[in-house]
């Protein structure tokens, strides 16, 4: 069994890998290849953390395996990020332990690998302006993969907690791109792709706010009760997901669903688009939205392509069970 630590996820994934191995999976999900088994998170009643699993099956990939882990808000304090999670590869032929991966860096890596999957299939060519709604762990990682999708000039942002924006600004400069914090209304009149990366539990973009033509990638929301659109948004909008049972339960469009706005037949997974069966934008005025709900076979497809990487390069500790 191999042990694949943070460090050397760091060394053996980058952000064109991580895309291509999520772009890959959504579309096996997408053809029945692949599939996602259901979600386990629980509040566990000790240090406010949240707690769980998600695991699946890639038959084409042959990725068989789970990660663990969840929310522990109190680790800040301790220096630690509030998302620890491990990622366990079993052999399909075999149920044996292959591989233990070290699962934070790959989360944040393969999360904005969605959003960005998403900005290649559905944002506007001529996209120019990126608005980014949260400033927490992720956004940093969200913004350096979607600035790579189009050619953006200029990057808004608003956040909750305004004190974190410099931070984020600090990123955009880095990357060559103006940073300009504002309200979250004149952000939605400004922005051609908008992503939203935070905890919150209620509407922070409400529909009239938004710009025809914009992408919005809804990447928050990833429990049941979170919330960061309008459902009216979402109603308006041509809905994309990464998957469907996950999009209605836990993902942005469980509230649409709630108030009868839109059914499960109104989106799509993102797979089709990239598989060409769905033509994913069909005008130029028409708002997308992807809903970005974190399935376990993404985490399952960067952490193999992790293992086969490190083993290779002989940076993994091999050890007998
Ligand atoms: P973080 O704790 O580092 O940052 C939280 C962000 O949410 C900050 O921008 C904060 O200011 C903002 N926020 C907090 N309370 C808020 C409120 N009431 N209203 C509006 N904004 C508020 O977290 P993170 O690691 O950056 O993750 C952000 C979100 O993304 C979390 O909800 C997390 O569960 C989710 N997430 C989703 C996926 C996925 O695959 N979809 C993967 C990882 C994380």
């Amino acid at each position: 069994m191999l042990i694949v630590t943070e460090e050397v996820c760091k060394k053996v994934i980058d952000r064109q890998s991580a895309f291509n191995s999520v772009e890959a999976v959504f579309g096996a999900m997408a053809k029945g290849d692949a599939y996602n088994f259901p979600v386990i998170r629980e509040a566990i009643g000790y240090q406010d953390a949240l707690y769980g699993f998600k695991s699946g099956f890639d038959k084409a990939g042959l990725t068989l395996g789970l990660k663990s882990g969840g929310y522990w808000p109190n680790n800040l304090k301790q220096g630690l990020t509030n998302h620890q999670s491990t990622i366990f590869l079993f052999n399909p032929d075999t149920g044996q332990l292959d591989a233990l991966v070290g699962g934070n860096y790959l989360t944040a890596v393969r999360t904005a690998a969605s959003s960005s999957v998403s900005i290649a299939h559905l944002a506007r060519k001529d996209a120019k302006v990126l608005g980014m709604v949260g400033a927490g762990h992720q956004s940093a990682f969200q913004l350096r993969a979607a600035i790579e999708q189009r050619d953006f000039e200029k990057v808004v942002a608003w956040n909750f907690h305004p004190d974190m924006l410099p931070a984020l600004g600090k990123v955009a400069n880095e990357c060559g791109l103006d940073f300009v914090a504002m309200e979250r209304e004149q952000l939605g009149a400004t922005a051609d792709v908008i992503i939203t990366i935070t905890s919150a539990h209620e509407a922070l973009l409400m529909k009239d706010w938004i710009k025809p033509g914009t992408h919005i990638a809804a990447m928050g929301t990833d429990t049941k009760g979170k919330q960061e659109l309008d459902p009216e948004l979402v109603q308006a909008a041509t809905m994309f997901t990464d998957e469907i049972a996950q999009s209605i339960t836990i993902g942005e469009t469980q509230h649409a669903i709630a108030q009868n706005l839109i059914a499960k037949k109104d989106i799509t997974p993102i797979g089709d688009v990239i598989n060409g069966a769905h033509q994913g934008r069909s005008t130029e005025s028409e708002i997308t939205i992807f809903d970005g709900t974190g399935v376990g076979l993404q985490d399952l497809a960067v952490a193999s392509v992790a293992a086969k990487l490190a083993k290779e390069k002989n940076l993994g500790v091999e050890v007998e069970l």
